[in-house]
């Protein structure tokens, strides 16, 4: 029987989220301070080691990977690094996290790499509130980095959104009306306590999964999906019929820990075994003594899974425990 990763608590990990870049080309106020600074170029892994960690994990049992960042298609060479990823024999499903800027010229050659599926962050439909939000980010070029991914034969392809009371909860409906009529799906994400912001108080602005469903029942009736996917969504469907889903990730007010079946990579090549707490093990150092050998990779991993907590703690209004940037844990 093929081998599987199995933590202490019992739970199957099968999916690996991998940071391929701590670096982005906006900085979203939840996510980044405006004056980042980045890991060293030497601190990154390199293409060849991202491609031996996927290999590594396939070969443990891992069917669903999926590429994030920071900006994952800042990175140079990600076509081939999709593309190789994809070919990886077990693989069932490489999907992607992107803000949507460069897809308007790299969503054809993504799909042709043989990326599976799509997430795109748009928190704002109104282009000035982008820019704010996303400080540096141009909506038109997303919308059409979105429509250019469709065309490029993407299904499934579904809108991340972060709310923020007071900043863009009133566009909750438009965004709703947004993904019914372009045949998206989208999830909305709580607000999590990652990396401290100065110029951001994330308990200010802290919006709950169910402030957000009450204000979407108030014009479309929803109803529960049993669809589940081992992380943090749950699923809602329209109950006039409409294809679209919607997730709601909920860190603060639903606890997922329980049927957790993933663990990340940073971009600096940490296997951190939970979003919310720091218990890492570090791949780059064991892909560095061993460049290009597979099982010592192997080895260091299956040994981590012991180190698996039970569940992560987030707390709002408290002082920061987690240190890390979401860019650099790959969100
Ligand atoms: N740059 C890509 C993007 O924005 O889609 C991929 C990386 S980003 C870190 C992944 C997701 O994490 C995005 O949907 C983003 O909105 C979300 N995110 C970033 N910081 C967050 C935070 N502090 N709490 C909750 N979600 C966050
Ligand atoms: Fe960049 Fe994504 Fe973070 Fe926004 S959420 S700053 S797009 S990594």
């Amino acid at each position: 029987m093929a081998e599987q990763l199995v933590d202490k608590f019992n739970r199957v990990v099968d999916y690996v989220r991998i940071s391929v870049t701590d670096r982005c080309d906006f900085r979203c106020v939840y996510c980044m301070a405006e004056d980042m600074v980045f890991a060293p170029r030497s601190e990154i892994l390199s293409l060849e080691e991202i491609t031996l960690i996927a290999q590594a994990f396939v070969e443990l049992g891992v069917s669903n990977i999926r590429l994030t960042g920071g900006e994952p298609l800042v990175r140079k060479g990600i076509t081939q690094l999709v593309e190789n990823i994809a070919a990886l024999p077990g693989l069932k499903q490489l999907n992607m996290t992107s803000n949507g800027s460069q897809l308007p010229h790299l969503a054809t050659p993504l799909k042709q790499a043989g990326l599976s599926r799509l997430n795109i962050s748009l928190d704002s439909l109104k282009p000035d509130r982008f820019k704010q939000l996303t400080r540096t980010g141009d909506l038109q070029t997303v919308l059409d980095g979105i429509m250019q991914a469709k065309s490029a034969g993407f299904t499934d392809i579904k809108i991340n959104c972060v709310v923020l009371k007071g900043r863009n909860d009133d566009e909750i409906l438009d965004l709703i009306a947004f993904i019914r009529q372009h045949q998206l799906g989208i999830s909305f994400i709580e607000e999590m306590p990652l990396g401290h912001i100065d110029e951001h108080d994330r308990a200010l602005t802290f919006m709950s999964s169910a402030d957000i469903r009450d204000i979407i029942t108030q014009q479309y009736e929803l109803e529960s999906c049993d669809e589940h996917t081992g992380g943090p969504s749950r699923y809602w469907q329209f109950a006039d019929g409409h294809t679209s889903r919607i997730g709601f990730i909920s860190p603060h007010s639903h606890n997922f820990c329980g049927s957790c079946n993933r663990v990340r990579v940073t971009a600096q090549g940490r296997l951190l075994l939970c979003l919310g707490n720091e218990h890492s093990i570090d791949l780059k150092s064991v892909v560095r003594k061993y460049p290009g050998e597979l099982e010592p990779v192997k080895q260091a991993i299956r040994e981590a899974m012991d180190l698996k907590p039970e569940r992560h703690h987030f707390e709002l209004g408290e002082e920061v425990q987690i240190l890390r940037f979401m860019n650099s844990t790959g969100g």
